[in-house]
């Protein structure tokens, strides 16, 4: 029996020799190879999963950048480690990708709610300059941010004006800003917070809504895009903005509704008592925030 495995043994010794001198024939894995400094009879072991390394290496070293990256984990490169007697093999992080993990950091800071991705690249870069709508709007986040970093509680903005013009984007510019200074902020669409309030489960709830009440910087996107209930305003949003306003928190809407619509909005029927509830509501974003409209061009879609 042992003579049996002797012979597997080195029929397989054989058969792996000469699987690595084939691909050592290979001028660029010879010289890669040579570069690891690993004796021949380990790296004659692992001859496949080298040739795997160095087609890894071979694509870094053509990168243009990390978005095309074609090796089999983005970012990583598939890479040998002789330790002991053996190669072990992990997938190691480029310098790129670290770069892109450094930069992204911030992002730890921010949730985002239902809303597009992109957001999460918004930028004071980026920001249309040359749309002389946005000055006022680049001037107050100027001053949003000395006031926050001198400790005061800065009113946030009630941003109106037409559809696709921007302004999600321009709070989330201001958003990230504030993250990469490490204050943390979200970003909810506000019809789809109603409806995933409402289907949620009673703990879920309470979680959820406390942590809206007290993050530190809250955008509401949206609002008077929903379908306005007695609920949604007088026990949701009602409780919500009373709470950022009694702590000071600052609060940012955007809407296609102006201040007078979005009232009008809060009336679910016609009565004195309705008229009182919008009002209150009102009063209270009024309190949280100073008004400004983005009229500008739609910038969806826009290549
Ligand atoms: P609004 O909230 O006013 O409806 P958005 O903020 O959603 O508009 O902007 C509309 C589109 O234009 C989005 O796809 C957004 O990513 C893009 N966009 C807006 N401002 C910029 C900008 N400064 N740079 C790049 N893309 C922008
Ligand atoms: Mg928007």
């Amino acid at each position: 029996m042992r003579r049996i495995v002797n012979t597997i043994e080195k029929v397989d010794e054989n058969a792996l020799q000469s699987s690595f001198i084939e691909s050592v024939k290979d001028t660029e894995f010879a010289s890669y190879i040579n570069s690891l400094g690993i004796p021949p009879e380990v790296l004659m072991k692992y001859t496949s999963s080298l040739e795997d390394c160095l087609k890894e290496k071979k694509n870094c070293t053509k990168c243009k950048s990390l978005s095309v990256c074609p090796n089999m984990v983005k970012g990583y490169a598939y890479t040998p480690e002789f330790i002991g007697k053996k190669i072990l093999f992990s997938y190691v992080a480029c310098y790129r990708y670290n770069k892109h993990l450094e930069e992204t950091n911030y992002l730890k800071n921010i949730d985002f709610f239902k809303l597009p991705k992109e957001l999460k690249e918004a930028s004071f870069q980026d920001i249309y300059k040359d749309d002389k709508a946005r000055i006022p709007i680049v001037k107050y986040f100027k001053e949003f941010m000395e006031n926050y970093q001198k400790g005061k509680s800065p009113k946030g903005l009630y941003l109106t004006g037409s559809f696709g013009s921007g302004k999600t984007y321009l709070i989330a510019a201001l958003f990230n800003e504030m993250a990469k200074r490490g204050v943390r902020s979200a970003l909810i669409y506000y019809p789809e917070l109603l409806r995933s309030l409402k289907s949620s489960f009673s703990s879920d709830y309470e979680e959820r809504f406390r942590y809206i009440k007290r993050v530190p910087l809250l955008l509401l996107d949206d609002i008077g895009a929903e379908n306005v209930t007695a609920w949604s305003r007088d026990e949701v949003l009602g409780p919500i903005l009373q709470y950022r306003m009694e702590e000071g928190l600052s609060t940012f809407f955007t809407s296609n509704l102006n201040l007078e619509e979005l009232e009008s909005n809060f009336i679910i029927k016609s009565s004195s008592l309705e008229k009182v509830k919008a009002r209150r509501i009102m009063e209270r974003i009024k309190q949280l925030t100073i008004s400004l409209s983005l009229i500008s061009e739609n910038r969806r879609n826009r290549s």
